[in-house]
């Protein structure tokens, strides 16, 4: 990597001219405009608090002639610092003829991480995935949402790209990344055709369509170096003797041996988790969160983020982030909020009702949906690793009812929810989620600590987005998968705590929470994975 200066809180208004900002960089370094050699951005973001007089805010990389003596001159100030090293570097490769292969269950975005990277360093994984090849499950979502079909092995859970394929594609996550795989995973969606500005922009998105495409390439890639992607081979047992795994197999019938098997599930795979638990792999309850989808158009949102800036097209649509900590001792927080975009049907069981939302690139949909979710912990469902599943299948069954046995998700107006009184017609505010709505009253759908939770988080929250407490935003539900309800935790090296060569990973396992994280958790263990293949772990 050519040596960069990184100069940070570099502020320029939202409408300034492309050639401001090479001007910038010679001003704040206080240098010759011919010292200025190269640059590009590392990041940009906007402070939507000052929403009066917004500006965007920069980090750049910047390439100059006689470095040292600058960096020597802003010795001490922390906006100009070396550039830190951010490419990724393998830990180690398959030496020629290396013949152990390592099996991947799940080709979500960790199982997609996981196998791409033992594919490049040479480990050519076999990928065992329930569901199917993006296109065709594309069909199988499109036959719940439009016909009220489900197909419990092909949906918005299970199948190529997991479970954030039919997304709103967000890739920022607030997790601790020392080493900079979040890097290596946005530059491999970059390679596989996502937009070039997912690398600089603070919250990235890529939306629904270019995922499809993306899942794809990436699937091109494992496989042209040797790797293979088994579609509807559902594993269904796992093969362990004596504390190692020795291979799995699948309801096809195929028995695979493997002694190095990652488990990135993600946190749909009931039926797995089951089968796990009864094979005796550690696992314990974990908490996660239920509550619903709320609706309200978009433009609302964007007054109150952007003020005078709504609509502005280099911001696009608006997004928010809320917490309340209600008197109950609950936390009530916005989960997976997606600007200018719908609600979906994501159950993966039959006669059961899950939302969740999506978006395009574009997010030029009329409605900004979230889910408002209410924490909850083991001590509300006691009874094990597997109670959390029991109580979300409890939620997600009443639900289906609720809505009317259809795959309608049951809704309700936030003013009706509010004072208690089922809901009987729409307002202005038409709901997304497809099959349907049916309004009614949502008060039994979740637990009285929820619902209460619930009632005193809404107006808190308009508070904070004025208009949040419409009368006609539409809530559905149920949201249950937050997150995993259990961890299948890891001991060292990422392996299973009492199975060795098993590697938990992703959010089914409880270390991931979305697309990023997910991915690189996926990387975290191919290392950990690599480094047992060559027996320095
Ligand atoms: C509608 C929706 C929208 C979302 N939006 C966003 C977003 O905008 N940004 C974001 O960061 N996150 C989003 N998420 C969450 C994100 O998708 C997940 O956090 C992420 O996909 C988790 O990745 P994973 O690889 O751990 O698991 P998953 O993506 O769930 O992948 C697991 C894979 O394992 C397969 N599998 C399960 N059991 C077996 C088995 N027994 N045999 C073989 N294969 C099996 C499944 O079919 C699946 O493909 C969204 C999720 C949904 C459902």
């Amino acid at each position: 990597m050519t040596a960069m200066l990184r100069i940070s809180e570099l502020r320029l208004p939202l409408d300034h001219p492309a050639d401001d900002l090479p001007a910038a960089i010679i001003q704040r370094l206080g240098i010759p405009a011919d010292a200025l050699t190269g640059f590009k951005v590392h990041k940009r973001s906007y402070d939507a608090r000052k929403n009066v007089r917004l500006s965007f805010i920069y980090i750049i990389d910047a390439e100059v002639k006689n470095e040292s003596a600058v960096l020597k001159r802003f010795a001490g100030d922390m906006h100009v610092k070396p550039t830190p090293d951010m490419e990724y570097h393998f830990v180690g490769k398959a030496p020629p003829g290396f013949s152990e292969r390592p099996v991947v269950i799940g080709f979500g975005p960790c199982g997609i991480f996981a196998a791409l990277i033992l594919a490049q360093a040479g480990f050519r994984p076999i990928v065992l995935e329930r569901g199917k090849a993006v296109r065709e499950r594309t069909q199988d979502t499109w036959g719940l949402w439009r016909k009220h079909t489900l197909n419990p092995e092909s949906n918005v859970q299970f199948g190529e790209g997991g479970a954030g394929t039919f997304s709103d594609g967000k890739l920022y996550s607030q997790i601790k990344d020392p080493k900079h795989y979040g890097r290596k995973v946005l530059t491999e969606f970059v390679k596989a055709g996502a937009p070039p500005e997912i690398l600089y922009v603070a919250k990235p998105h890529i939306g629904t369509f270019r995922l499809v495409g993306m899942v794809e390439a990436m699937r091109a890639e494992i496989e042209q170096l040797g790797g293979e992607i088994r579609f509807q081979q559902r594993v269904t047992d796992v093969l362990i003797e004596d504390g190692q795994v020795l291979g799995v197999s699948t309801a096809s019938g195929e028995e695979i041996r493997s002694k190095h098997v990652v488990l990135a599930l993600g946190h749909s795979a009931r039926d797995t988790f089951e089968m796990l638990h009864e094979r005796g792999v550690f696992m314990e309850a974990k908490p996660f969160s239920v509550g619903f989808r709320i609706e309200h158009p978009q433009s609302l949102i964007d007054k109150a983020r952007l003020g005078p800036h709504a609509g502005h097209p280099e911001l696009g649509a608006a997004d928010y982030k809320l917490v309340h900590h209600a008197s109950n001792g609950r936390a009530v927080y916005s989960f997976c909020m997606c600007p200018g975009g719908t609600v979906v049907a994501a159950t993966s069981e039959p006669n059961r009702v899950v939302t969740n939302g999506m978006s395009q690139y574009s997010r030029n949909e009329r409605n900004a949906n979230a889910g408002i979710v209410v924490s909850i912990t083991p001590d509300d469902y006691p009874g094990g690793p597997l109670a959390g599943i029991a109580f979300q299948r409890e939620l997600e069954s009443r639900a289906f009812v609720l809505g009317g046995s259809t795959y309608e998700a049951p809704g309700q107006l936030v003013g009706d929810f509010l004072k208690g009184k089922a809901s009987t017609a729409l307002g202005n505010v038409e709901p997304s989620y497809k099959p349907g709505v049916k309004l009614g009253d949502l008060s039994t759908a979740l637990p009285d600590y929820a619902i209460s939770a619930l009632r005193e988080a809404l107006p808190a929250f308009d508070r904070q987005i004025r208009g949040f407490n419409m009368y006609d935003a539409v809530l559905t539900g149920v949201e249950t998968r937050t997150s995993s309800p259990l961890r299948i935790t890891r001991g060292e090296n990422c392996q299973s705590l009492n199975v060795k060569g098993l590697y938990p990973a992703g959010e089914g396992a409880g270390y991931a929470g979305g697309i990023l994280s997910a991915g690189v958790d996926g990387i975290r263990v191919a290392e950990a994975l690599t480094a047992s293949l060559l027996g320095q772990g």
